[in-house]
């Protein structure tokens, strides 16, 4: 059974207790490796490999490994980087680091020579961990980087010093670093869907306190729940839902290692064999999900599917809830924050909207002075910082007060997204703030168009962006990837903008519609609109928008 709580009381009186000292590893992963026997992480490979940890297994681990990092001196404060697919040992690194107050920074196996040596500067980071595969990145750059002192590997090379063969030399007890909660703890790049991306410093209150509502309320997890969440071990989704949230519940957490793409047939497959109860995807995962056969699988065990990262079209919804018996649960939030607006259990979800707010949050929609807005109005999504900050926020952007500043504003945090809240407090995604079109006077949110096309089966994935027009100012430009089996045409360009007219108001329709092998994406599989719309400037002005 989900978690059917009475979402207005919770909503109205929950509060984060946060003490003043406060040490994840110690004060949460501890408690729950007391149990010696209690399953923490059931890991898989491409090749049949199976291997399952003990939350005991993990704290003894991260003792070991936290007195190695201590004897190099590394120590609380330093910052380390770390560069892992899904191997155990990332958990491993990221429960050491927090254990010792070392702060962690986690970096996704794509990063090239130059975003390690662009990370390793800015942050000051002591030592990179990384795994064979990456190594030769890491010595490329080494020599312009006289901060870095340290390299660790995942194996074994020359010129590295192997984890596990070091580990084995140390003890597994260790005395955790008496962290404040507010402390540095974390520090994540966003994803860079917009532009650069930027370093969000996180504490040891605000993640490893703040995503129990991610773990408890939106994801729903007990402690006899397995989780599978796909992200990238690069980003903040992977501490969102295969980190804090799963073990601040005691949940277990299904970890696939793969060395290749993304597969979905594989996906499926998997989600059809393990007991895995839980399970979280980006929304272009499911997208393609969707266009498989999916009355091929059976989900016995699993009851409760999310998703996050971008909106979440409703056709797709749709279309799983006819497959599985599932109602995917669409949550809102940011590298900054913690899980702001979800479709929780315990409530209808209206496929399109992503849910109402989180406990612990004020969320509100703005206007550009800061003043609330009605239901039905379209403004900033942004959070009530005074007179009370919400634990889950961020600390601030690493070392650059001015982006800082950017994003708090008077009473508020503003995340730089709009929204609309309707009379029943459901808020609907329109787009971030730079994704809105303005044509002849409407302003057109991508994600609804970019629905409405996906409704239609010759349409794979879509994506909406402005064009420039000399009378409207903007168009509605589409770049349409077709579903398998469709090819393009004049009719059916006729035709999608016919299906968006009826489907959606029709001044919102595409003007323009191009068809296009595969939309720009960020490595975590976020649409890049941005990059979709500068080359449209640039090819019809000859110059950026
Ligand atoms: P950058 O800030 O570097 O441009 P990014 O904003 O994509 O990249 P993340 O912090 O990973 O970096 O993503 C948060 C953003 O993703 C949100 O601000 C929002 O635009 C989008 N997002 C996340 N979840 C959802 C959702 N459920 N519905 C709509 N948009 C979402
Ligand atoms: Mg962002």
């Amino acid at each position: 059974m989900p978690n059917m709580v009475d979402y207005e009381k919770t909503y109205r009186e929950f509060r984060h207790q946060v003490p003043e000292y406060f040490n994840f590893a110690r004060d949460t992963f501890d408690v729950w490796a007391q149990d010696p026997n209690k399953l923490a992480m059931l890991w898989v490979d491409d090749f049949g490999n199976e291997r399952r940890f003990t939350f005991k297994q993990f704290s003894e681990l991260s003792k070991q490994t936290a007195n190695f990092f201590n004897s190099l001196g590394v120590k609380q404060g330093d910052r380390i980087l770390v560069i892992l697919p899904r191997l155990p040992e990332w958990w491993v690194i990221y429960l050491a680091a927090i254990r010792a107050g070392i702060i962690f920074i986690p970096g996704t196996t794509q990063l090239t020579s130059k975003d390690i040596k662009y990370r390793v500067e800015t942050a000051e980071t002591v030592m990179v961990i990384t795994d064979e595969d990456n190594a030769a990145k890491v010595e490329e750059i080494k020599g312009e980087l006289p901060v870095l002192k340290h390299l660790v590997i995942v194996g074994k090379r020359e010129g590295w010093l192997s984890l596990n063969e070091e580990i084995a030399k140390f003890s597994p007890e260790y005395e955790a670093a008496n962290t404040k909660s507010d402390d540095p703890a974390i520090i994540f790049f966003t994803s860079g869907t917009t532009g650069y991306p930027k370093m969000a410093v996180h504490t040891h209150a605000s993640y490893p306190i703040g995503h129990y509502i991610t773990g408890k309320y939106w994801l729903d997890l007990t402690p006899d729940d397995l989780h599978w969440n796909m992200s990238d071990t690069g980003w903040a989704k992977a501490a969102w839902s295969s980190f804090f949230g799963p073990w601040i519940c005691g949940a277990a957490i299904f970890v696939h290692h793969s060395v290749g793409k993304f597969d979905a047939k594989k996906t499926l497959e998997l989600l059809a064999k393990y007991p895995i109860t839980t399970f979280c995807g980006p929304p272009t995962a499911y997208r393609v999900f969707v266009l498989e056969d999916l009355k091929k699988y059976k989900f016995p065990h699993l009851r409760h599917c999310v998703a996050a990262g971008e909106p979440l079209n409703p056709e797709v919804i749709k279309v799983w809830k006819e497959a599985t018996g599932l109602t995917i649960r669409d949550g809102y939030g940011q590298t900054e924050t913690c899980v702001l607006v979800a479709n929780f259990p315990c409530f209808e979800v209206k496929p399109g909207s992503m849910g109402k707010p989180a406990p612990g949050y004020y969320v509100s929609i703005i206007d550009d002075e800061g003043n609330e807005l009605p239901p039905g109005k379209e403004g900033n999504i942004a959070i009530k910082v005074k007179p009370e900050r919400p634990v889950g926020l961020f600390k601030e952007y690493w070392k650059n007060p001015d982006k800082t500043a950017e994003v708090f504003r008077g009473d508020w945090y503003l995340t730089g997204d709009r929204a609309i809240k309707d009379e029943d407090g459901y808020f609907w995604f329109v787009g971030r703030a730079d994704d809105v079109i303005l044509a002849a006077g409407y302003r057109i949110g991508p994600f609804e168009v970019e629905s409405a096309l996906v409704e239609h089966p010759a349409v794979a994935e879509a994506a909406v962006v402005a064009s420039p027009d000399e009378i409207r100012g903007e168009i509605v430009k589409a770049f349409v990837v077709l579903a398998p089996g469709y090819s393009p045409s004049e009719e059916l360009v006729k035709e999608l903008q016919e299906h968006v007219k009826k489907v959606t108001a029709p001044y919102k329709y595409p003007r323009e519609i191009e068809f296009i092998d595969a939309l720009p994406k960020t490595v975590s599989g976020k649409i890049r609109r941005v990059e979709l719309r500068e080359r449209e400037w640039a090819k019809k002005l000859g110059k950026k928008k």
